[in-house]
């Protein structure tokens, strides 16, 4: 579980990027934090990873605080819209290179690769060099990379939006069944809010730093609490 409470960053004297967030994020849950340019997703997953320090507030993830805790200590992996893969190696080795830092042995290393090239249905991608691959093949790499180290917690920021209509529509359905096979815990970030309405169990929705709903798709949908939550899902259209 993910815990925060009254979360607040600044950036300089001027910008409010989080301006008192809280949030609880069950275990399996697929929680998307959706809401327009600048409203501070971003930011929200920066502090949750650990590459950002938020300059008041509570964060706990798996019952403890990790105010304190380095990135690679928190049981929490990320997939940013940028995806930094080794282009001169293999998609396999891609793969395994995670593994290998976590020290996993060789059979191991090997079971879970083939295992995520499965779930992901990777077939013969696996054997390529990642610089032949195309950017929506790249997108997939980058995802099962992050996949393959099975953290509690996965963080994706805007993870398909690079990608055409066709793709991203059935990378949505893929990663929806590997998140409930695996039973990891998803925190998602897009501004697409009929991407969030189809993914997600939970969503909230973020404007000016602060979050204005909370809940299952469907009832912030037909319930919005606000006009502007109402506007940005859809409502004047
Ligand atoms: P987008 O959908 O465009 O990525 P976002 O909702 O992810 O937007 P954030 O990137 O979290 O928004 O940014 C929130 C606010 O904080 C914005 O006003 C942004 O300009 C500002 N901000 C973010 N990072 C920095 C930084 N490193 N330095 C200064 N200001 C920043």
């Amino acid at each position: 579980s993910i815990a925060l409470q009254g979360l607040h960053k600044r950036f300089g004297r001027d910008t409010v990027a989080l301006a008192g967030v809280d949030l609880a994020i069950e275990p399996g849950e697929f929680f998307t934090l959706l809401g327009p340019s600048g409203c501070g997703k971003t930011t929200l997953l920066r502090i949750l990873a650990g590459l950002e320090e938020a300059d008041r507030g509570r964060l706990q993830i798996g019952g403890r605080d990790v105010t304190e805790v380095p990135p690679h200590r928190r049981s929490v992996n990320t997939v940013f819209q940028s995806y930094a893969l080794f282009p001169h190696l293999s998609v396999r080795d891609n793969l395994a290179f995670g593994l290998k830092m976590q020290g996993l042995a060789v059979a191991e290393r090997e079971a879970r690769v083939a295992r995520i090239a499965e779930f992901i249905q990777l077939g013969d991608l696996i054997d390529r060099r990642v610089d032949q691959l195309s950017g929506g093949q790249r997108q997939r790499i980058a995802l099962a990379r992050a996949l393959v180290c099975e953290p509690d917690v996965l963080l994706l920021d805007e993870p398909l939006s690079a990608l055409d209509a066709g793709l991203r529509s059935q990378l949505q359905v893929e990663l929806l069944r590997v998140q409930k096979r695996l039973g990891m815990t998803f925190v998602f970030v897009t501004h697409d809010q009929q991407e969030a309405m189809v993914m997600s169990d939970r969503i909230a929705v973020l404007n000016g730093g602060l979050i204005q709903q909370v809940g299952p798709p469907r009832d912030v949908y037909e319930r919005p609490v606000n006009a502007f939550v109402a506007r940005f899902m859809g409502h004047d259209n």
